[in-house]
């Protein structure tokens, strides 16, 4: 499922096609997708002009002329895909939601403008569009925890927060309030780099590992942006393609195969219904046990 990397990838390959666009039409095929209903987005967006991409957690945003955001949340399998006007290369198989588009750099005539389309594709259908005053905006980007790659995600600020609270390290990463935009992928692969056990309550974090944990969950999400993301399944860039971070990571996913850094099986255990993926002896159960 799309996190900080996927989501962040998507926004960066949309903002050529789509920043100063004009929406002229919108089609909603599966109203679910759309939290307000398909008649106020078709009201509410038709005819704005997009002034930018960007990303908050998981979500990519688009913020229209006028102050109002558009929060994509991709779900499990939701893409945001960019199809040029005439793109020979087959449509998507699950459309949800096509928004038609006038690009920014626009001959004088707008008969003759080609347009193009970003359609939000879904097949299992978890995803969610809402429209957001830009009021309710910030209401709801303040009720996320702060963006780890940026200056405000600190070590310090991330040791006080984990001193609060019993739970496993794991479901704690994935608390959107505590830091956004971490799923189960990263949290895995942040716990392998920072040498924490993923069930460790987060409280038993101590300083040392709290400072390990602040710069892997920064390491790992750069190099997953930078590779473009992780495809193990559904996720593709905004131009279709599938990302290359799955080459590199440590744990997610290889339970039995050698820890890059000891050599170790990799184990998998499950709790809150989730799979996590560590090594036994890079990361030790209690602080104390290796
Ligand atoms: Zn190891």
């Amino acid at each position: 499922m799309p996190e900080l990397p996927e989501a962040e990838t998507i926004a960066r390959g949309l903002r050529a096609p789509v920043e100063g666009g004009t929406i002229t039409g919108v089609s909603v095929l599966h109203a679910d997708l759309v939290e307000m209903g398909p008649a106020a987005l078709v009201r509410g967006i038709t005819g704005a002009i997009i002034e930018a991409v960007g990303r908050r957690g998981k979500n990519v945003v688009l913020r229209l002329e006028g102050g109002d955001h558009l929060v994509v949340n991709l779900g499990m399998s939701g893409r945001l895909l960019w199809r040029p006007a005439h793109d020979p290369s087959p449509p998507p198989s699950h459309p949800g939601v096509v928004f038609r588009l006038r690009p920014a750099a626009q001959t004088p005539n707008p008969r003759a403008a080609p347009e193009g389309e970003l359609v939000y594709h879904d097949p299992r259908r978890f995803g969610r569009i809402r429209l957001l005053t830009q009021g309710a905006y910030r209401t709801w980007s303040r009720s996320l925890g702060p963006e780890p790659l940026s200056r405000g995600f600190t070590a310090r600020r991330l040791a006080l927060e984990l001193a609060r609270s019993r739970t496993p390290l794991r479901s704690w990463l994935l608390d959107q309030g505590k830091v956004a935009g971490v799923g189960n992928i990263y949290a895995s692969e942040a716990c392998h780099v920072a040498r924490l056990h993923p069930a460790l309550p987060a409280s038993e974090v101590d300083a040392a590992g709290a400072r390990r944990l602040h710069r892997a969950i920064r390491r790992v999400l750069a190099e997953a942006v930078e590779g473009g993301g992780t495809t193990l399944r559904d996720y593709r860039t905004a131009q279709g393609w599938e990302g290359a971070y799955q080459h590199s990571l440590r744990v997610y996913g290889r339970e039995g195969e050698p820890c890059p850094r000891c050599g170790r099986p990799v184990r998998r255990i499950v709790f809150s219904n989730r799979s996590a993926f560590y090594c036994p002896r890079c990361q030790p159960e209690l602080p104390n046990d290796g």
